[in-house]
């Protein structure tokens, strides 16, 4: 069988894009290398304006309402920015990645869990997607697959993209400390040189990420 559109990843660009196409009436597969649900290290903060593009129910992947942002630098406040209407809703990745996933299946997707892919030939007209087990033809290639994405080094055109390295951690805190957190993004300049850091609150833990910005961006 030849697919209409391959997509390969099944994060939220991947999943919703093939949940629009699929929408069309194209016959449309996902690969997938993990098996959902996956944990995923993020903030998962989705913008208002990316909360109206979901369907009903992503109310209930709602971590947190951000109503504030504090801005410390070397740990004393320098702003704190209140907001009349949540500016960013806090999710986890894991829950988040599979519904849009399911939306896929749902609008007639095939999204196919546990299938990296591991090479792609374009030969005819026509996409050849390699998997451990099969291969597969499509007539249209996305790609969706993150930061080392096997699509990117299949283009026949280099494209710079500059990397910096970040830390990130979900930190389980006592529930006073939690609460102190509540509804608020906390961004601290200062303390990390060449860099910051924010934390992020989920609902029975905080995410906690570092940045570093290198002096010579590496390139690739
Ligand atoms: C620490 C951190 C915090 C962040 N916080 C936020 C935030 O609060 N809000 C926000 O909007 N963004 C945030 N981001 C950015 C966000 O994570 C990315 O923009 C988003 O994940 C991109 O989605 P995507 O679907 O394009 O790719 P990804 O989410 O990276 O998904 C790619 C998918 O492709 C799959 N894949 C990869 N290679 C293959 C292969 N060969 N075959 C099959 N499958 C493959 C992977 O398993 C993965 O599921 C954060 C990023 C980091 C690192």
């Amino acid at each position: 069988m030849n697919w209409d559109a391959a997509v390969i990843g099944a994060g939220p660009s991947g999943s919703f894009l093939g949940w629009k196409l699929a929408e069309t009436g194209l016959k449309v597969i996902i690969f997938e290398k993990s098996k959902f649900p996956r944990y995923k290290s993020c903030g998962g903060g989705l913008t208002k304006k990316a909360v109206e593009l979901l369907p009903e129910g992503w109310q209930n992947l709602i971590e947190d309402h951000i109503e504030s942002i504090l801005v410390t630098y070397k740990m004393e406040e320098t702003a704190h920015l209140y907001f009349k209407n949540p500016l960013i809703f806090t999710t986890m990745r894991d829950k988040l990645d599979t519904w849009l996933a399911d939306f896929a299946v749902k609008s007639g997707a095939a999204v196919i869990e546990q299938t990296p892919v591991l090479d792609i030939e374009y030969s005819q007209g026509k996409f050849n997607i390699k998997t451990p087990s099969r291969s597969y033809t499509a007539d249209v290639l996305i790609g969706a697959d993150g930061p080392a994405s096997i699509v990117y080094k299949k283009l026949p055109f280099n494209l710079k993209i500059n990397y910096a390295k970040a830390y990130e951690a979900e930190v389980f805190v006592d529930k006073k400390f939690l609460q102190k957190q509540r509804s608020k993004i906390w961004l601290e300049y200062g303390l990390i040189s060449r860099g910051y850091s924010w934390i992020f609150p989920k609902k029975k833990s905080l995410i906690h990420r570092k940045r570093y910005i290198p002096e010579k961006r590496h390139r690739c």
